[in-house]
C-alpha cells in the first residue's frame, strides 16, 4: 500500500510533456538571463510519464483522511461537510477571471458580493463594522489585537495588559505577544468557566483587553458574559472574543450583544470553505463602532449602486493582507449564507449543539468527562482511567484510524488530563454518531483486554506508528539518492 516518493519512480530520459516544434529563433538560456541568476548545476526534478504522474498523486490523494470520506471530530477545528455548490460558485467565470489591479468598474460584482458578506457577518455578528482581510483565525486574531493597540494609542493611555483564561485557544497568547501585549493568565473556575470574583480582582487600570474564547475549549458557554463585560468596560478595557467557535452562536445570540468590542471569525470553519490542508482560508474581523477608523484598509464604500474602495482612513492599522484577502473563500461564504438563510444557519448551530450533546451522554458512562452540565458544540473526554491499563489518550487516537474515523483532537485543552476534544458538527447524521461512540466503547474493551493492540496501533493505514519522538528529534525531510 505504500507509495513510492516521485523521485523514486523517476528514471532519466521518461518525458510527461510534448512541446511544439520551436518556431522562433534557439538561443541559449545565457544570453536571456544573467549568468549570476543561473544554476551551475542542472536542477534534480523527477523524470515520469504522464501516467505515472497521474497515478502518484491520485494514490496519494486517496490516502488522505478527509471530510468527504469519513468522520472527522477534530474538536475546536469544526471539520463539518463543505456543500460543493460554494465551489460552483467560486468557479464562475467572473469570479476566478479578476485580477485584484483591475478597474474597480469592470468589478463591481465582486465588490458588492465582498460588501454585502461584510454586512451579513455585522448582522450575524451584531457589530458594526467588518473587514475581511485576514486570511486566518490567528491573522485574525493579531488584527483585533493591534486595533486595540491604535486605539489606547489614539486615546493616549499605556495599557499593556491582555486577560486570558487557560480555556482559550493555543493562538490567543501567541496573538497577543506578537501585538506587543503582555499575555496574563488566569484560571477558569470549577464549572469551567470565567471566574467573576478572580475577574473583578485582575481587571484594572493597566488592562487593555479580556480575551475570551466563547464557547470556550471546552465547548461550555461562559454564562455570566454580560456582566463580566460591564466590569471590564468601567475600567476602560475593551472585550475581545475569539469567535472560531460561532458554529455554536450563529442565530441563538451575538458577540455584539454580550458586550464583545472586537470580534474575528473563521469563514474556514463556521462558514463551510474546506481548511486544514484543503484551501486558503479566511478569517474576519468584526468590531464597534468606535473602532472602525482602526480597521485595515482598504474599507469598501458603497454609494447608490456603486461600490469603491477607500484608502484615505487615516487610523487605520494599514494592510495585513496583499490585496483584499482571499476572495474565493468569500465567495463561497455568501454562497452559504444565501442558500441557508437566516433560519439555515441558525438550525446549523442547532444541531452542532444536538449532535454534540447526543454523542456526550452516550460517552459520559464510559469516559470521564469532567465539565459535562451541557456542552455547545463540543466536548472534552478524558482518557485519565485508561493509564492503569497502559494504554493512554494517543493510542486511542490512533486506533480509531483503524476504523476509518479521524481522531478527535487531544491533548487540548490542557486542564484536562489525557484530553479528547470532539466536535462533531450539525453534518452528522444520527447512524455515523452511534458508530463512532459504539467504536469507541469497543477500542476501550480492547484497553482492558488487550492493550498491545493499541499500543501498536494504527494497523490498517499504509504508514504505521510512526516514532514521534525521533521525528522531532532527528527532523530530515530531505530526500537523498543513493
Ligand atoms: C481554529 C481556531 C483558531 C485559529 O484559527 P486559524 O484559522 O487556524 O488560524 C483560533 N481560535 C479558536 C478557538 C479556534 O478554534
Amino acid at each position: 500500500m505504500e507509495e513510492k516518493l516521485i523521485f523514486e519512480i523517476s528514471s532519466a530520459g521518461k518525458k510527461g510533456y510534448t512541446l511544439p516544434k520551436l518556431d522562433i529563433q534557439d538561443k541559449k538560456i545565457d544570453k536571456l538571463i544573467p549568468a549570476e541568476y543561473l544554476r551551475e548545476s542542472d536542477a534534480e526534478l523527477p523524470e515520469v510519464s504522464e501516467p505515472e504522474t497521474i497515478r502518484h498523486f491520485i494514490n496519494l490523494s486517496i490516502k488522505n483522511h478527509h471530510i468527504d470520506n469519513g468522520f472527522y471530530p477534530l474538536g475546536s477545528c469544526t471539520m463539518k461537510y463543505n456543500p460543493k455548490i460554494n465551489e460552483e460558485t467560486a468557479k464562475f467565470d467572473g469570479f476566478r477571471r479578476i485580477h485584484p489591479f483591475e478597474d474597480e468598474r469592470y468589478v463591481q460584482g465582486a465588490l458588492r458580493l465582498m460588501k454585502e458578506l461584510e454586512d451579513y457577518l455585522c448582522e450575524i455578528l451584531g457589530v458594526e463594522a467588518v473587514s475581511l482581510q485576514p486570511s486566518a483565525g490567528s491573522q485574525g486574531e493579531l488584527t483585533g489585537i493591534l486595533i486595540a493597540r491604535k486605539y489606547f494609542e489614539k486615546m493616549g493611555e499605556k495599557r499593556r495588559k491582555v486577560i486570558i483564561p487557560d480555556s482559550a485557544h493555543g493562538t490567543n497568547p501567541s496573538s497577543v505577544t506578537i501585538g506587543g501585549f503582555n499575555a496574563f493568565q488566569i484560571k477558569s473556575n470549577e464549572n469551567g468557566r470565567l471566574d467573576i470574583e478572580e475577574i473583578k480582582r485582575v481587571v484594572d487600570g493597566d488592562t487593555a483587553l479580556l480575551m475570551v474564547t466563547n464557547p470556550n475549549t471546552l465547548g461550555i458557554f461562559e454564562e455570566q458574559i454580560f456582566e463580566i463585560s460591564k466590569i471590564v468596560h468601567q475600567k476602560g478595557a475593551l472585550m475581545y472574543m475569539d469567535g472560531a467557535n460561532l458554529n455554536a452562536l450563529m442565530g441563538i445570540t451575538r458577540p455584539g450583544d454580550m458586550g464583545f468590542d472586537i470580534v474575528h471569525i473563521n469563514l474556514h470553519k463556521t462558514f463551510a470553505t474546506p481548511h486544514g490542508g484543503g484551501g486558503p482560508g479566511s478569517g474576519p474581523i468584526g468590531v464597534v463602532n468606535k473602532l472602525e477608523p482602526f480597521l485595515p484598509i482598504p474599507r469598501i464604500i458603497k454609494e447608490g449602486d456603486s461600490y469603491s474602495w477607500n484608502y484615505d482612513c487615516p487610523d487605520s492599522i494599514g494592510k495585513v493582507h496583499s490585496f483584499f484577502g482571499n476572495f474565493s473563500v468569500f465567495v463561497k461564504a455568501y454562497t452559504y449564507i444565501r442558500v441557508l438563510g437566516a433560519e439555515g444557519l441558525k438550525n446549523v448551530s442547532k444541531n452542532a449543539i444536538i449532535n454534540a450533546n447526543y454523542l456526550m451522554k452516550k460517552l459520559e458512562y464510559y469516559f470521564t468527562i469532567p465539565y459535562n452540565d451541557h456542552c455547545m458544540h463540543e466536548f472534552v473526554a478524558s482518557g485519565e482511567n485508561l493509564k492503569k491499563y497502559g494504554v493512554r489518550t494517543i493510542d486511542i487516537a490512533k486506533r480509531l484510524l483503524d476504523f476509518g474515523f479521524h481522531s478527535p483532537t487531544i491533548y487540548f485543552p490542557l486542564i484536562v488530563k489525557e484530553a479528547l476534544m470532539i466536535e462533531p458538527t450539525e453534518t452528522e447524521s444520527r447512524d455515523t454518531l452511534d458508530l463512532f461512540a459504539e467504536v469507541l466503547i469497543k477500542i476501550l474493551e480492547e484497553a482492558k483486554r488487550n492493550p498491545e493492540i493499541l499500543r501498536n496501533s494504527p494497523h490498517c493505514t499504509p504508514i504505521k506508528r510512526l516514532d514521534e519522538v525521533k521525528a522531532v528529534r532527528e527532523l530530515d525531510v530531505k530526500y537523498e539518492k543513493e
